[in-house]
């Protein structure tokens, strides 16, 4: 026998929620990933109004999509965009980064990748102090202090690694056509070292320490950024 009073209390249990609270929810749904964010929209009106909430967009994982898509699909461009115009830091960063590098947009891919390290975006700020050493000038010395700031422990390295390691893999995905980028090796150590007497063998994290200076540790930086851009034929 089918107890109505119990499907009563079931079916009017999500609208008795507070909308707050529906929201919160759906931004969890939303940062673990977004596909399971459009299978919740089409359950019920409620939750398909709660979704366009600028606070989900903005939690929102875009870890499904992949930053260059060959295949255009607009659905997923207008909400990729939808979740940048809504301060989402990963869409501000892709943003950032694609469009920078890729010499498009100069000033509102630099904000992009601004507000996304704002917001705490590690890979950005990391993305900003690489930009910083190749605009050159007062911002070089900007740009040291920020990578340098962000290596202060063995951990924070390790960090820094992989973020290297992903711009790395952006930037061979597109067309880098910035011309500062390419046309610039910047150099921040202008010292004359004497040479260390190498001791043990250092792993990857520890050859860092071996730099004489701070300026000495950007050009290690900016050494593997530059081997991953096309060659600039003169
Ligand atoms: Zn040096």
């Amino acid at each position: 026998m089918v107890n109505t009073e119990n499907m009563r209390i079931t079916s009017s249990s999500i609208t008795s929620l507070p909308m707050e609270l529906v929201t919160e929810v759906l931004a969890r749904v939303a940062a673990s990933s977004s596909i399971d964010l459009f299978r919740a929209k089409q359950s019920c009106k409620m939750i398909f109004e709660a979704s366009k909430d600028n606070y989900v967009y903005r939690r929102a994982s875009l870890e499904e999509y992949p930053i260059v898509s060959w295949r255009e699909n607009s659905g997923v461009s207008m909400f990729l965009n939808e979740c940048r115009l809504n301060k989402n830091p990963e869409a501000l960063y892709r943003k950032g980064v694609v469009d920078y590098f890729g010499g498009k947009d100069l000033e509102l891919a630099f904000e992009c990748l601004k507000e996304a390290a704002k917001s705490g975006h590690d890979e950005a700020s990391y993305a900003l102090g690489i930009i910083f050493l190749f605009n050159g000038g007062a911002l070089k010395q900007k740009g040291i202090t920020l990578l340098n700031s962000m290596k202060k422990s063995r951990i924070q390295k390790r960090r820094v690694k992989n973020y290297r390691e992903n711009l790395r893999r952006i930037l061979r995905m597109i067309w880098v056509k910035n011309a500062l980028i390419l046309n610039q090796r910047p150099k921040c150590c202008t010292m004359q070292h004497e040479k260390k007497k190498s001791g043990w063998p250092a792993d990857e994290i520890d050859e860092d320490d071996n730099n004489f200076c701070e300026g000495c540790k950007c050009d290690e930086e900016i050494r593997p950024i530059c081997d991953a851009l096309p060659r600039v034929f003169v």
